[in-house]
């Protein structure tokens, strides 16, 4: 418990201030509502007293005590007030901070790193991990700590009092405690097995519904959803676990201060029929026995949540340990735009990979600044893996690759990437506008810079066929969109961004020859006097390309314009006659 509040208050940085202070306000306040309890002892002793001597109540007595008890319950209100004012906002200040944080590193890591971290546990950790220190943190920080400081200032009252009454209400609170380790104890070890289950229902459920299609073409709607079944199943199991063990300790708890308020009202009671108190003392110290605890009670709570937050911030330290690629990188503005790969070996498995699990071994080419360079090969062979390499979504293995004769990995990532554009056929649309899909990670652009880079991508039409023209929500994924219409999107958002090296993959086997022209004429014009590297796939644009590079399990093959590797009569000849084939067919 204590190691986890420890965790908390690290975790508030610079808001440690408002932490403390609100501290502060909270053991004020719980001076304010013992201060009542006790006047209140004290006046009733009186009235008893000149009760019974056949004295009149002092009538002064009533405005003094209401005026007394207001100004507590003001007081009271007012640092409560301030209490939440200071703590309130620390968990959503830290939590945005953290999402911010989060974003960016994601953005900068390899993409290897997916593939480690499964997507279970970086949604867990981004929406119940964060959630959990947003709404809880804070909260049970200040139940514990505002909860024994309330005690606190009771205890020492008291001790001036009626020191034995006191040393029974530490004793009371020392049991419980002991109860409460064992809340902590037991929750640390459950809450551990009920965040992994959580992360197995996350992926079940995306599994779930991502497959749906297959699942109901293939009619097998009872199997696909047993993973998810099973998960919420050992998910409620875990929960009762919990639940069940939690109850019988929190009882215990109880308990114990439930027992040492009643030794508290014996023992003042002794002392007062003992002559040892006066009536005065008795009430007071009777009153305060039976609010004493009310702040500790709470506290069995905190015990098992501050065990699952200390499990939330386990879960972020996928996030802190996330090496980032470009932590020692520069904004580089590279001098020209040419691309060199020298002797390039790449797997995506691990560093020392062995030579069959290598998927790019010993590459080495030139792609000087304005050229197209096609890029052939079988499927597998690691054309995809070549430009991913040059964008940065993983490091090499060994050698290097250069943009404008610096390596990439000494470029920030921001500064690398802003010089290049990639559209890919299974292109991302962002749940939004068509308009923010376009302009996105453009700032201030016209009306007109967006139209024409529309227009530029053949998409113009078909989007003011749209209900809402620019402003129609596309749904997730681009969801209400075929897929040459996203394509064209993807491509005008590639135009508008103007970078100076376009990566593009032409595979176009989904789309319809309609599409497909409209996309050949959009990439076109995207590629203009750009260093254009692209996974093509028709003759027409191989043939035209300045340079060929033949792939083959993960090596340069051959290399050259078409005219010279057909004379070589070696794979590429024959990956020619393959594309004739097929494209005459499809023709015929
Ligand atoms: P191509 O684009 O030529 O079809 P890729 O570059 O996509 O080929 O893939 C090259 C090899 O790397 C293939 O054997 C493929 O299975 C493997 N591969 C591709 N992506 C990954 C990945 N994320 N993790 C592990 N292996 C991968």
């Amino acid at each position: 418990m204590f190691k986890t509040i420890k965790r908390i208050i690290d975790w508030c940085g610079g808001f440690k201030k408002s932490l403390f202070a609100g501290f502060i306000f909270s053991f004020l306040s719980s001076w304010a509502v013992a201060a009542p309890v006790a006047y209140a002892g004290y006046v009733i002793a009186g009235v008893v007293s000149d009760i019974r001597s056949g004295r009149a109540i002092d009538p002064s007595l009533w405005y003094k005590s209401l005026g007394l008890i207001t100004v507590m319950v003001l007081a009271r209100f007012l640092f409560d007030y301030l209490k939440a004012r200071c703590h309130e906002k620390i968990g959503y200040e830290l939590v945005a901070r953290d999402r911010l944080w989060i974003g960016e590193a994601l953005k900068r890591v390899s993409l290897g790193y997916f593939q480690i971290n499964d997507t279970g546990a970086i949604l867990n950790a981004i929406t119940t991990g964060l959630a959990t220190l947003e709404n809880m943190g804070i909260r049970m920080v200040d139940n514990f700590i505002g909860g024994y400081l309330n005690f606190l200032c009771i205890l020492l009252f008291l001790f001036g009092i009626i020191p034995q009454c006191a040393l029974i209400a530490l004793g009371g609170v020392l049991v419980s405690f002991v109860f409460l380790l064992m809340i902590s104890k037991h929750s640390r070890e459950n809450t551990k097995v009920l965040s992994e289950e959580n992360e197995r229902l996350t992926r079940a459920a995306l599994e779930y519904t991502r497959g749906l299609p297959i699942v109901k073409s293939f009619g097998m709607d009872g199997e696909s959803i047993k993973d998810f079944k099973d998960a919420c199943r050992r998910g409620r199991e875990i929960a009762l676990k919990i639940e069940w063990g939690f109850i019988p300790y929190n009882c215990l708890h109880i308990f114990a201060l439930k027992a040492a308020s009643v030794w508290m009202i014996l023992a003042v009671m002794y002392a007062g029929m003992s002559g040892k108190l006066e009536l005065s003392m008795v009430l007071i110290v009777a009153f305060l026995s039976m609010s004493i605890f009310n702040s500790v009670e709470p506290i069995a709570d905190s015990a098992h949540v501050l065990s699952v937050i200390n499990n939330a911030f386990d879960k972020m330290k996928i996030f802190s340990d996330a090496q980032l690629l470009d932590a020692e990188g520069e904004d580089i503005k590279p001098e020209n735009y040419g691309i060199t790969f020298n002797n390039v070996e790449f797997s995506y498995s691990d560093a020392k990979a062995t030579e069959d699990r290598k998927v790019l071994k010993d590459i080495t080419f030139t792609i000087p600044e304005g050229s197209t360079t096609a890029i052939v090969g079988p499927s597998g062979s690691g054309k995809t893996t070549i430009c991913n390499l040059v964008a940065r979504f993983y490091d090499v293995t060994k050698g290097e690759i250069t943009l404008g004769g610096v390596d990439v990995r000494r470029y920030s990532l921001d500064s690398l990437l802003s010089n290049i554009s990639m559209v890919f056929q299974n292109v991302y649309l962002f749940n939004d506008t068509i308009r923010a899909n376009i302009c996105f990670g453009r700032e201030n652009v016209t009306e007109e810079e967006m139209i024409e880079a529309a227009k530029k991508a053949r998409c113009h039409d078909f989007i003011m066929e749209l209900p809402d023209g620019y402003d129609t929500v596309i749904g997730e994924g681009g969801g209400t969109l075929s897929g040459g219409q996203k394509q064209r999107v993807s491509i005008a958002r590639a135009i508008l961004k103007n970078a100076p090296i376009i990566i593009l993959d032409e595979s176009t086997a989904s789309i319809d020859p309609e599409n497909e022209h409209l996309i050949q004429g959009a990439l076109t014009d995207l590629s203009k006097g750009k260093t254009v590297i692209i996974i093509a796939h028709r003759l027409a644009t191989i043939e035209s390309a300045d340079q060929i590079l033949v792939i083959d399990d993960g090596r340069v093959a051959e290399r050259g314009k078409h005219e010279e590797l057909v004379k070589l009569g070696g794979k590429y000849a024959n990956f020619v006659k393959i594309r004739e084939m097929a494209e005459n067919w499809q023709i015929a």
